[in-house]
C-alpha cells in the first residue's frame, strides 16, 4: 500500500533499524521502544489487522512466531521471558493498520496489562 507506513518501511524508503529481514517478513526496532528490547515483527504483504487474515496466511503467521523465538534468544531475553503483543483496533490500541507483532522484554512484565 502506497502510503502506509510499514509498507514503506519494508520497501526501505522509511529508514529504520532493521534486525530481520527474509522474503515474507520484516523486523525492525520500534521508534518508541516500551522495554529495553521492543522489535516490530512485519509481514511484507500489506494485511490490516489480525480481522484481515485468512487460511492462506496460517504458515506466515507461525513463522512470526518462530521468528520471536530466534530473536529473543539473540537479544538474550529468551530465558528470562518477553511477550508476543498483537494489538487488534482502536481499543486495543492499534494505532498502524498493517499488521504487526510486538517483541517486548528485557525487563518485568506485568499483569493485567494496562
Ligand atoms: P500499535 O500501537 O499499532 O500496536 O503499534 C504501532 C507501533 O509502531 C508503535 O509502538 C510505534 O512506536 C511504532 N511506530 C510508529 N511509526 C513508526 C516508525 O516510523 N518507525 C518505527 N520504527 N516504529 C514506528
Ligand atoms: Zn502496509
Amino acid at each position: 500500500m502506497a502510503d502506509c507506513i510499514f509498507c514503506r518501511i519494508a520497501r526501505g524508503e522509511i529508514p529504520s533499524e532493521i534486525v530481520h529481514q527474509d522474503d515474507e517478513l520484516v523486523a525492525f526496532r520500534d521508534v518508541n521502544p516500551q522495554a529495553p528490547t521492543h522489535i516490530l515483527i512485519i509481514p511484507k504483504e500489506h494485511i490490516e489487522s489480525t480481522l484481515a487474515l485468512s487460511e492462506a496466511h496460517d504458515r506466515l503467521v507461525g513463522r512470526v512466531h518462530r521468528l520471536a523465538a530466534d530473536l529473543a534468544r539473540k537479544e538474550g531475553i529468551a530465558e528470562r521471558g518477553f511477550r508476543l503483543v498483537l494489538n487488534t483496533n482502536r481499543e486495543a490500541g492499534q494505532s498502524v493498520f498493517h499488521l504487526h507483532f510486538h517483541l517486548l522484554g528485557g525487563r518485568p512484565m506485568h499483569w493485567p496489562p494496562g
